[in-house]
């Protein structure tokens, strides 16, 4: 991105504590635009059922609009129990979420697992595992696989029921979506390891030889594959042990939940969409949270606001390609979290407990 240039965001905060955790993400932009010479043009727009109750959709129109006439989404969170009684269709996360992934074909999911040292208490896992933290990057096919192949169906046959899904994946697919896990592995230690079950799906063999084949167009990464009921397995034994984990849609979707659990509190974890990279190498993206809404907590001021303010870090770095930024934010973090400040999540006995605004405070005065 050229200095000279303003960087237009769609920020869309949606339901439950995702405006309030929205506030502290906008005070960080506010603070890296004076430090860094980045001109925001932010546009607010309503999603999930904010929009719902306003306008009768999860997704309006305008909203859509604002979206593309953005670099990239800034996304909170939706859903909550006020709108669990409508149609499945309707609900907030399947008529917000998913048409936005469709219109902006993001068919890259990177969900980081970083479990800072001064966090491992909050892991299920045993200190002596996670002693020291860990820090995986979860790159997971978005748009392919059997969350989205056909036939797919539900019919009676016999005098019983029958379901069937399809996982269909073409090479280019996977090409793509690899040639994503290799690029950020560039980034990071240099490890990638590519997940399959080739010993029983077809689309496991053609994953493993797509995968072969872009990785010979990196030779400084490693590359090592697991089955994917092993690596369900090595995940938890040393985590310490992966740098990039690439997988498609539905083993993704299963191992970046496990790497969230065993990296202590969902508010500490951003995650990114991509679509396809522009001529700049640089994607356009949506950026949200990888919790929820959390209802439980929502106006209570306790959230951690972390989740979104590393969700504006990764935004800079995939789409506006300031490392510079990006990095500052996440160094602020770290720091604050050095000196001991917790919210409600991540409290332990001898910290110190904050609101969801005294961490955005601590945030912006470390930047
Ligand atoms: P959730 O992630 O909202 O909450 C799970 C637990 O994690 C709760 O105890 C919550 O308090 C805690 N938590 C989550 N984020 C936190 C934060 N920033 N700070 C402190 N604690 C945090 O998951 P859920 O309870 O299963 O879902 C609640 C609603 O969110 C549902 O309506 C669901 O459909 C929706 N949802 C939306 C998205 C999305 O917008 N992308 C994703 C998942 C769930």
């Amino acid at each position: 991105m050229n200095k000279n240039e303003k960087f237009h965001v769609a920020v869309l905060s949606g339901d439950g504590i995702g405006p309030e955790v929205m506030v502290e993400a906008r005070r960080v932009m506010e603070a890296i635009s004076a430090k860094f010479s980045i001109t925001f043009e932010l546009q607010e727009e309503l999603v999930g059922g904010a929009a719902i109750d306003a306008t009768g959709t999860a997704l309006p129109e305008r909203t859509l609009e604002a979206c593309r006439e953005a670099d990239a989404i800034l996304f909170g969170s939706v859903g909550g129990t006020k709108w669990e009684s409508l149609p499945p269709a309707e609900q907030p996360e399947r008529a917000a979420l998913l048409p936005l992934r469709k219109a902006f074909s993001l068919f890259a999911n990177l969900r980081p697992a970083l479990c800072l040292p001064e966090l491992t208490h909050a892991s299920p896992v045993r200190e002596t595992i996670v002693a020291g933290g860990f820090d995986v990057l979860c790159v997971r096919e978005l748009t392919g696989g059997l969350y989205f192949g056909e036939p797919k169906f539900l019919k009676q046959e016999g005098g019983e029921q029958m379901a069937v899904d399809t996982m269909i994946y073409k090479a280019s697919e996977i090409e793509r979506i690899t040639h994503v896990a290799f690029q950020a592995a560039l980034q990071r230690r240099k490890q990638v390891t590519s997940i399959d079950k080739a010993n029983v799906l077809q689309n496991g063999i053609l994953w493993r030889q797509v995968v072969e084949r872009v990785a010979k167009g990196y030779p400084e990464v490693t590359l090592n594959h697991l089955y994917v009921d092993n690596a369900a397995m090595q995940l938890i034994r040393n985590p310490k042990g992966f740098d990039v984990v690439l997988a498609e849609n539905l083993f993704g979707d299963i191992l970046s939940d496990e790497l969230a659990m065993i990296s202590g509190s969902l508010g500490m974890l951003p995650s990114a969409s991509l679509g396809a990279p522009r001529g700049d190498g640089l994607y356009f993206g949506l950026y949200e949270p990888s919790g929820g809404s959390a209802p439980d907590i929502a106006g209570m001021g306790i959230a951690n606001p972390i989740a979104q303010i590393l969700s504006v870090a990764m935004m800079l770095r995939y789409s506006a390609g300031r490392e510079d930024a990006a990095a500052a934010i996440e160094a602020a973090v770290q720091r604050v979290i050095r000196s001991g400040m917790r919210t409600r999540d991540i409290h332990t006995g001898t910290t110190r407990l904050v609101s969801t605004e005294e961490m955005g405070n601590a945030i912006v005065a470390s930047l």
